[in-house]
């Protein structure tokens, strides 16, 4: 599979038994909803799909970036805003294959997650974990 963003080749990085593709070269992480699904329902906690579900049908928004591709679909992916101030836009696949970030997007997500919640939802815990993973592997 090939980035999105920059065209390199992606390397797959397995984490608690989820496949990621991540970018070694714009240090990009593609989210496959498909195994972020099962990971949520292997831990139990299903309650926090929603979060996954709001992110893949949040409303398109306008803005000047770059359009991308679904690297599985080949579609082009809506830009969804994580957080307005500092704008922060990921990539939807329109079809919901999936989430791409941008590297540094993720951190953004994170605060944004906490914020909201007020809570760390294991969701965060989890993706916060797999992108300390991805810096030492950077
Ligand atoms: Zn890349
Ligand atoms: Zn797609």
């Amino acid at each position: 599979m090939y980035c999105p963003a920059c065209k390199h080749a992606m390397i797959v990085v397995e984490y608690h038994r989820i496949e990621l593709d991540y970018c070694p070269n714009c240090q990009g992480v593609w989210f496959d909803s498909g195994e972020l699904d099962l990971w949520l329902k292997s831990t139990g906690r299903d309650d926090e799909r929603h979060f996954l579900a709001d992110m893949l049908n949040s409303p398109e928004v306008e803005t000047s970036e770059a359009r991308r591709k679904c690297p599985i679909c080949r579609q082009t992916m809506k830009k969804v805003a994580v957080s307005k101030d500092p704008a922060t836009h990921i990539d939807a696949c329109p079809r919901g294959n999936g989430l791409w970030f941008d590297g540094g997007e993720v951190d953004v997500l994170l605060q944004e997650l906490d914020r909201k919640t007020g809570t760390r939802h294991s969701i965060a815990t989890f993706l916060s974990e797999v992108f300390q993973a991805r810096q030492q592997t950077a």
